[in-house]
């Protein structure tokens, strides 16, 4: 059974068809990987998940409702997460604050009302840091995260919405490898605990083929392949698009 069911999804911009009619499916339990070099249409395809831009063509469904034309809040409020940008936490207030905060977003609060709700569920905002591994640094300013602890309230601000879907657009972005691998250890060990779906963007194949369960790549807007790392690495298209004909992953690393 899917949770998140897309099917002849398309946006153009102007005269440039950045995503043309894509079909996928992804399934509560499942870390799907959405790859395709820079300007494949994976940002637009996330975008459209989540109601920030209104496809012109397809349905979104999920859990059989579909989503088109319902507010990025409404999306939300339904249960698909997407883990936002650094620019997005409160640098100012401190780690828990921050989970604290996405707490009274989820529950209907304006952020306004932060001044009187400094114990709003911090107990389980605690266990929620616990989770990502962030309950030492709780109570230091966002401020002072190393970057890689950043991404990891990034998620649990995402997760305290309770999601059923989380949308990653290259959650890696800007971290050393080692970093990513915990990151995608941490994100692969939610999946399973909390039967979550994942659809995530990477650019990195040894994070791709290394994390995900299945893989959908797309070129210039069409899904050209998808399959597990197997499938993938040895599919002659998806070689074609990253390396030109011949060449294979393994020859780029
Ligand atoms: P990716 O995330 O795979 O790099 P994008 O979805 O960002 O690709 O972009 C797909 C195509 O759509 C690109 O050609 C890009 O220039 C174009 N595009 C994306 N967003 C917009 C926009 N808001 N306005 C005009 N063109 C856009
Ligand atoms: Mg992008």
């Amino acid at each position: 059974m899917s949770l998140l069911h897309v099917e002849n999804l398309g946006k153009s911009f102007g005269g440039n068809r950045a995503v043309d009619g894509i079909d996928f499916k992804v399934a509560p339990g499942e870390l799907l990987a959405l790859i395709g070099p820079n300007g494949a249409g994976k940002s637009t395809t996330f975008n459209m998940v989540n109601g920030q831009l209104r496809p012109d063509s397809g349905f979104v469904r999920l859990d059989g409702v579909d989503l088109v034309g319902l507010k990025p809040r409404e999306i939300w409020q339904m249960g698909v997460s997407r883990t936002f940008q650094i620019a997005e936490t409160f640098a100012t207030l401190t780690v828990v604050e921050n989970v604290q905060m996405a707490f009274l977003s989820a529950d209907g609060h304006l952020f306004n009302l932060w001044r009187r709700a400094a114990q709003h569920r911090r107990t389980e905002a605690i266990e929620l840091l616990a989770q990502v591994g962030l309950a030492e640094q709780a109570d230091r300013p966002c401020s002072q995260l190393a970057y890689g602890d950043i991404k990891r309230l990034e998620l649990a601000i995402a997760l305290a919405n309770q999601p059923r879907l989380l949308l990653m657009d290259e959650p890696t972005a800007g971290m050393a490898p080692a970093e990513r691998n915990k990151l995608m250890a941490l994100t692969r060990e939610l999946v399973t605990q909390r039967g979550l779906a994942v659809l995530f963007t990477e650019h990195s194949m040894d994070v791709v083929f290394g994390y995900a369960d299945r893989i959908i790549v797309l070129a210039r807007g069409r899904l050209i392949a998808q399959g597990n790392a197997q499938d993938i690495r040895n599919h002659p298209k998806v070689q074609e698009v990253y390396f030109g004909s011949g060449k294979t992953f393994e020859a780029r690393q």
